[in-house]
């Protein structure tokens, strides 16, 4: 068996994200030996992406913002199946993580009277989202990782070492998480460049791996997010929650082809870009929902009021949530009023001058000249549909993020579920890692903390073998298959093949919207897929092999579409991001269901090949009443709309 390095740390941090980093400063402040591992370069996480902002009630554009207008918000966003306390914690939490942010040294835009400045959203009802231009989670991973060096100059004065109490191993995969009983006891994974494989010992793992948007062909997300933290949740028994709901941003690029699926950022339509299809109507008067009815406008006119004077005038519809634009967008181009290239026209040119648009959408004004020779202070974008966020993730407890059922297991950051109910508004996620990241590495800190070196549970080399064999597979798949006499064994399969075959089925039959007959043919397409990538074979040797890689994400990605599409066949209703073509309402019945799914294989083994049976099991669970003070900041009308009799009661 190949040899492997092992290190022991008190808490190991999966993922160096907004969520990641902050759980890796809060438990190293706190004492514990912390060890953060990253599948690309150290900061270089997907939250680099993160246009729009960070939203925080800090009331600077608006006195009238405050913590219970944005749970308000939140809830509403989410269309109330929120896990409510993770939506309390992050509204009243959010502006402090700001403000620390700042004096570590972050450099946000400023208002005239230089504060913070907070600009418009999506599904908030003032302006909230503290912002840098349009890249503001690079200078979030920025300032984090200037935190990070900072406390490792400290740790070198105080012990001679940089990495004594905080170390970042950069390019590197965790395959596994390792357990002894129902403890967790460290993590097992490989070096990318070398392919060389270790164990990081700890009592507590916090798992803040992001999303899984590459199992789907077009989306704005970046190439890590294969999934890979909510397989490792699941592979080590703790469930996923809610995971039907994911989010297809209603603007990413539609054109060229080559960026199909780029992200559009909501800050244009925050700064005033309004939505047009190819008869030059502003058609998202036409899809303002009932249960949005009262807090929009219903002339342009009053739209365009409401930039300078939101106290008396509604929000222009192309603020709604996400999935609400998404679905518009999607409808005018089925009605045939797209753009050449399918899509719809967002404009900011008529409504902006050049050099505005200029400073505040740099990113964006680049991104069109550079990648689709489009001039955005001169003409309109092609905007379409693009999945772009999960919001169904690990389940866990709401205060301390610690992942259900598994002891020493925490989670934060998008891998984890609850927080954003069915559906997220822009800027709630970078708040929500700052929050949550902070909490997870606070209580994975006090986790290790109790358990001191005689009671540590430990890592034992049959559980490394078994890591380890498994990373190999992919190098003798095919003849393994073979021996073990499983169905269907044919010749090696290529695993690029698989992820392109796996991209187009979730995208076809499991996208924006959704059918009975087609989540089942996909559900059989999986298993088929699944079957074919136990014999994903590489060639090569481990040293920077680009094929096993994949091979060994494919596991994961699998996973988790199981997921996603079990449980949107099982949802009958439309509710957020999951929108049922043959359920097209919202069902107060399923506002307090949530859906769980967790291995069929309680033991974290693989084998089930049963289409139907699969490898993932769904059980439905009530969800907490939402306590009565936290309902009782919303209007009894309001409620009637998400609540079934009895809550209500
Ligand atoms: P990430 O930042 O993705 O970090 C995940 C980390 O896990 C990475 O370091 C990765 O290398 C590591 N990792 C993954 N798998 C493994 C593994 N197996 N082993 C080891 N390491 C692993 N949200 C907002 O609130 N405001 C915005 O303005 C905004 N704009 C966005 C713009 C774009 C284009 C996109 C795509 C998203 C945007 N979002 C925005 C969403 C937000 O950026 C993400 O939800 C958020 O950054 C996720 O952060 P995270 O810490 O959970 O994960």
């Amino acid at each position: 068996m190949s040899v492997v390095d092992r290190q022991e740390w008190d808490v190991v941090v999966v993922g160096a994200g907004g969520a990641g980093l902050r759980a890796a400063i809060e438990a190293r402040e706190r004492g514990a030996r912390t060890a953060v591992v990253c599948k690309s370069l150290f900061g270089k996480a997907h939250t680099v992406m993160a246009e729009g902002g960070i939203a925080a009630a800090m009331g600077n554009a608006n006195s009238g913002d405050d913590w219970q207008v944005h749970f308000r918000d939140t809830m509403r966003g989410g269309k109330f199946l929120n896990q409510w306390r993770m939506a309390e914690l992050h509204a009243q939490e959010a502006p402090q993580r700001v403000w620390e942010l700042e004096t570590w040294g972050a450099l946000f835009d400023r208002t005239e009277d230089g504060r913070i400045s907070q600009r418009n959203f999506g599904g908030h009802e003032y302006p909230r989202l503290a912002h840098v231009g349009d890249r503001t989670g690079l200078e979030l991973i920025r300032t984090l990782q200037q935190k990070v060096v900072a406390l490792q100059q400290e740790d070198f004065r105080e012990t001679g070492d940089y990495e004594s109490r905080l170390k970042v191993f950069q390019e590197c995969t965790v395959t596994r998480v390792l357990k002894e009983g129902r403890q967790v006891c460290g993590v097992f994974g490989y070096e990318r460049e070398s392919g060389r494989f270790f164990v990081l010992e700890a009592p507590a793992v916090v798992i803040a791996t992001g999303g899984i948007g590459k199992s789907f062909k077009v989306t704005s997300n970046s190439w890590e997010y294969t999934g890979d933290g909510h397989a490792l949740a699941l592979l080590a028994g703790a469930p996923l929650l809610n995971m039907e709901f994911v989010q297809f941003h209603p603007t990413g690029m539609v054109w060229p082809p080559s960026v199909k699926g780029i992200l559009v950022t909501e800050s244009v339509r925050g700064d005033g870009g309004v939505l047009r299809n190819a008869d030059g109507k502003r058609f998202m008067f036409d899809y303002v929902p009932d249960v949005f009815k009262d807090k929009y406008a219903v002339t342009e006119e009053e739209a365009d009021r409401w930039y300078d004077d939101p106290d008396r005038n509604r929000r222009p519809p192309e603020l709604l949530p996400r999935d609400e634009v998404a679905r518009a967008i999607n409808a005018e181009v089925k009605e045939g009023r797209g753009s050449p290239h399918g899509g719809v026209f967002l404009d900011v040119s008529t409504r902006m001058p050049a050099e505005v648009i200029r400073r505040r959408l740099p990113s964006m004004y680049h991104q069109f000249k550079e990648l689709a020779d489009v001039d955005i202070t001169a003409e309109p974008m092609e905007v379409g549909p693009t999945c772009h966020y999960v919001m169904g993730g690990i389940a866990v407890d709401s205060d301390t993020a610690a992942a259900r059922g598994v002891p020493g297991l925490f989670a934060a950051g998008e891998v984890a579920g609850g927080m954003h109910g069915s559906n997220r508004l822009g800027g709630n996620s970078l708040s929500d890692l700052l929050v949550f990241g902070r909490r997870a590495g606070r209580y994975a800190a006090e986790h290790a903390a109790g358990r001191g070196d005689g009671t540590r549970p430990r890592v034992t080399g049959a559980q490394v073998d078994a890591a380890a064999a498994e990373a190999l597979r992919p190098f003798s798949a095919e003849a393994e298959a073979a021996a073990a006499g499983e169905p269907g064994v044919g010749p090696p399969e290529n695993p690029y093949t698989l992820h392109q075959e796996l991209q187009q089925t979730m995208n076809d039959l499991v996208g924006i919207i959704r059918r009975e007959p087609e989540m089942k043919q996909a559900l059989e397409k999986l298993a088929e897929l699944r079957l074919r990538a136990r014999r994903a074979g590489v060639e090569g040797h481990r040293q920077f092999n680009p094929g096993w890689h994949l091979a060994l994400d494919l596991r994961n990605m699998l996973l988790v579409s199981e997921c996603v599409a079990r449980a949107a066949l099982e949802r009958t209703e439309s509710r957020g991001g999951h929108t049922r073509e043959d359920h097209a309402a919202m069902d107060r019945a399923w506002r307090n269901v949530n859906l769980l799914c967790s291995l069929t294989d309680p033991t974290g083994g693989l084998a089930a090949t049963d289409p139907v049976r699969g490898q993932i099991a769904l059980t439905r669970e009530r969800t907490e009443p939402i306590r009565p003070d936290l309902l009782a900041l919303f209007e009894k009308e309001e409620l009637v709309k998400y609540l079934a009799e009895e809550e209500l009661s």
